[in-house]
Order: C-alpha cells, then sequence, then structure tokens
C-alpha cells in the first residue's frame, strides 16, 4: 500500500481546446497538510473539481489511495473518504449546529428521520467531541443562523469531519474573516491535520505561513514550484507571477 493519499500524473483538462489544466504532477503523503496558492485563473478550483470528480481529466490519471479515479462518480468518490468544504458555508440555518452535525453524521438517512430520533450514545459522544473540537459546545443548540459567518465555516468543517473523510479538501476557509476568527481556525485545521490529510486552497499569505509546512504554486494549469513559505515566496519565478498581476 502506497503512502501517498493522492498521486496526480501528467493531468491534462481542456475546456472546448483551453488548458485549465496543463499537463500537472502532484502527489501528497498520507496525513500531509498542503496548501496550494496561485494567481487568479492559475487552475485551482479545477483542480479541486477533478480530485472530487466533479470534472474529469481530459489526459493523465488521478489515483487516491492507489486507486484510480477515472471511472468513478463524483458520489462514489465522495463516498470513498473524499469530503470538500466550499468557500461559502452550507449548513442548515434554521437548525442549531448539534442537529446540523447529527444530519452529517448521517447523510443516507434524510434530514427529519435523523431529527425525530434520539441518536445512539456513541454518536451523541462523537458530535459531543466534534462540538468541542470546533469550538461550538456552548452555542450548540442555538439556531446556526446566530452564528458568525467564521462560527458557521467551522460548523461546515465540522460537518465535513462527521462523515469520517481520509481527505479534506477546504476552498478559501478564511475569506471574509476577523484576524481572530481567521487564527482559530488556523488552530482548528492544524488539529485535524494529526487526523487526516488535508489540502488547502488560500490567498491570505499570513494564514497560509500559520498552518502550512509544504506549499503549492499553481501557475497556468502546472506546478510552478513546491516547498515551504519561506521557499516560494523568495522563488524568482512566484515573484514574477505575482508582481505580474
Ligand atoms: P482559479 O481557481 O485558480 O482561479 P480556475 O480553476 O477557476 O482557476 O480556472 C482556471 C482557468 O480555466 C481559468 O482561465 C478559467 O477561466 C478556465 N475555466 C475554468 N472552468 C472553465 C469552464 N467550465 N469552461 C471554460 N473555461 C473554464
Amino acid at each position: 500500500m502506497s503512502d501517498k493519499i493522492l498521486e496526480i500524473e501528467n493531468l491534462t483538462v481542456s475546456f472546448d481546446g483551453f488548458k485549465a489544466l496543463n499537463n500537472l504532477n502532484f502527489s501528497m503523503d498520507t496525513g500531509e497538510l498542503r496548501v496550494i496558492i496561485g494567481p487568479n485563473g492559475a487552475g485551482k478550483t479545477t483542480f479541486l473539481d477533478i480530485i472530487t470528480g466533479k470534472t474529469k481529466p481530459t489526459e493523465g490519471q488521478v489515483r487516491f489511495k492507489g486507486r484510480n479515479l477515472r471511472s468513478y462518480s463524483e458520489h462514489q468518490i465522495a463516498q470513498m473518504g473524499i469530503g470538500r468544504k466550499f468557500q461559502t458555508p452550507r449548513v442548515y440555518l434554521n437548525l442549531s449546529p448539534r442537529e446540523n452535525l447529527e444530519i452529517a453524521c448521517n447523510p443516507h438517512k434524510g434530514v427529519f428521520p435523523t431529527l425525530f430520533k434520539r441518536p445512539p450514545s456513541a454518536e451523541r459522544r462523537t458530535i459531543a467531541g466534534l462540538l468541542e473540537t470546533i469550538g461550538l459546545i456552548h452555542k450548540a443548540d442555538m439556531k446556526a443562523n446566530l452564528l458568525s459567518h467564521g462560527e458557521k465555516q467551522w460548523l461546515e468543517i465540522g460537518m465535513l469531519v462527521a462523515q469520517s473523510p481520509d481527505l479534506l479538501l477546504v476552498d478559501e476557509p478564511v475569506a471574509g474573516l476577523t484576524d481572530e476568527e481567521t487564527e482559530r481556525t488556523g488552530e482548528l485545521l492544524l488539529s485535524l491535520a494529526e487526523s487526516h490529510s488535508i489540502i488547502v486552497i488560500e490567498h491570505d499569505m499570513e494564514f497560509v505561513r500559520q498552518i502550512a509546512r509544504q506549499v503549492t504554486v499553481l501557475h497556468q494549469g502546472s506546478v510552478l514550484c513546491e516547498g515551504t513559505i519561506d521557499e516560494v515566496q523568495s522563488d524568482p519565478q512566484v515573484i514574477e507571477v505575482y508582481l505580474g498581476q
């Protein structure tokens, strides 16, 4: 069994002849937290769309835990253990964080059957643990529409984790957050990284510095460079790309 959770080889994605990803190679180890940066249009969203199966490669291969994802649907890939957090939180606003997490723990049951039955004690413990992890135990039973934007982001991250993914994909988790919320989001992702593999797409370089051990820079659909935040920030090619924006 490979210790690589994700291996991408010679990946090209064309939209009407335009290569959004162009012969991209990428791999990450199981348990790694990787941050992807790159200017607008670099291909970051397409990269996540490929991993989740929303978009299929024109050429090349994507392997998750050693399995080639080409022949699997988006739904099957999610079930294999890939969870994606979009930029805007998608929580049930008229339900509480606890109820949202109950629903997330029972993805196949439906909202009403889940909420009308008291969860088994093991699930209640899991949910209490998740509420603790995401810092919302004190707001567990208030309506989610009363939460701040940051708290909704953490709840949605908790909902993803409730489904026990091996790989978490997190798209710009701190856009629009206060400095304090940004820092707490970093702490949350670092604590989740102790037991998950995580890819984060982010623009906020101070936040990247807080969480990143390894950074991949995308540019024009390919990997421009990889390294620590200090290494990529001092790379002449990266400086040129960002100054040219
Ligand atoms: P990023 O997330 O880094 O800003 P994207 O992955 O969204 O970059 O886009 C990469 C390039 O591919 C952009 O030039 C974008 O316009 C183009 N692109 C993305 N999706 C499509 C699509 N469905 N059809 C045509 N072009 C697309």
